[in-house]
């Protein structure tokens, strides 16, 4: 039999109306509309797409959202001006620097520049901080929208043994954070499962991956998890977003559907939930500032 899906587009759909249910009692209540500002340097086609898609999924849960353009050619004393006055304006709650940026800007700089409490992409390092200390202020998005795919449809990890391919500051390693920690009231996403993070040096990968519960491949390599690296029954979630010849495909072989209980498709995986959750972290920061 084959798999299951594990759809995000569908539960996308149903957390961003929950998401927009509580932008409008916000506004019954007198409360300014949750705003979030993203910043797109330059031309990249997948950037702008990606930029594209998350100013529309702002305005249909009913934010306020803006979108500064600016030329590849930026300094980036330019763009640190533009950060602060975003930092200051109190109609922006969230405020998204689309990565990757030009050559001539230190990235780190400028993540480290966003104001903690309006960082929603959960890249500052104070924000990191307070999730590797279970503390979170925010939860980063993508590892945060494969917990929710997870949790709601009733796959409890607990004590399972999840295998993470790929250990980037974005994915992986914060998704290891989230998945290890135990939970608490300050920390209700955590997971309390047995995590293994596997990367380029780790030898035998095929045979870590056999011996996983829940498989997540974020490696961006094209469909590199094959059928004979998953354990019959397994989770699997598929992080990777590869462009192959103009066709999108995940890290997951085809072939992995005869041989898991689920799989994530890519795309309507955990794409659209990682949008869904930094409309959920800005709706968190707006109540966070606002009250
Ligand atoms: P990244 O920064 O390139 O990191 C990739 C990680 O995978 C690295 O830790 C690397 O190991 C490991 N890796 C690469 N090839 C491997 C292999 N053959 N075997 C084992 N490990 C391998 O990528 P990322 O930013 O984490 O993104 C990963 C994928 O997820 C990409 O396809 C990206 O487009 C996608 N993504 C999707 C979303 C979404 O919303 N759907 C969001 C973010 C990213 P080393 O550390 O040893 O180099």
């Amino acid at each position: 039999m084959p798999a299951q899906k594990l759809d995000g587009k569908a539960l996308a759909a149903t957390m961003r109306g929950e998401i927009a249910t509580q932008v409008k009692a916000r506004a019954a209540a007198g409360k300014r509309a949750p705003g979030l500002a993203a910043v797109l340097v330059g031309e990249d086609p997948a950037s702008q797409q990606y930029v594209k898609n998350k100013h529309k999924a702002c305005h249909d849960v009913g934010f306020t959202t803006t979108v500064h353009r600016l030329p590849a050619t930026t300094s980036q004393a330019k763009l640190l001006a533009l950060v602060a006055q975003l930092n200051a304006d109190p109609a922006v709650h969230g405020i998204l620097v689309q990565l990757p940026l030009p050559k001539q800007i230190d990235g780190e700089a400028v993540i480290r520049a966003v104001a903690p409490a309006k960082d929603v992409d959960c890249f500052h390092p104070e924000n990191v901080g307070l999730l590797a200390a279970g503390h979170p202020r925010f939860y980063p998005c993508t590892p945060h929208g494969v917990i929710q795919l997870l949790a709601r449809n009733g796959i409890s990890l607990a004590g399972k043994s999840v295998v993470v391919v790929g250990r980037s500051n974005i994915v992986g390693k914060p998704l290891a954070l989230m998945l290890m920690q135990k939970p608490t009231a300050a920390n209700p996403a955590a997971a309390d499962a047995t995590v293994t993070v596997a990367h380029t040096r780790t030898s035998d990968l095929a045979a870590v991956c056999r011996g996983a519960d829940v498989l997540v491949a974020a490696a961006g390599v094209p469909e590199f998890l094959t059928a004979d690296m998953v354990r019959p029954g397994a989770v699997v979630v598929d992080v990777g977003t590869n462009n192959v010849n103009g066709r999108w495909c995940g890290d997951v072989h085809p072939g992995v559907w005869d041989v898991a209980g689920w799989v994530s498709p890519v795309p309507g995986g955990v794409g659209p939930m990682t949008i869904t959750m930094l409309l959920h972290n800005t709706l968190a920061a707006a109540q966070q500032i606002d009250g």
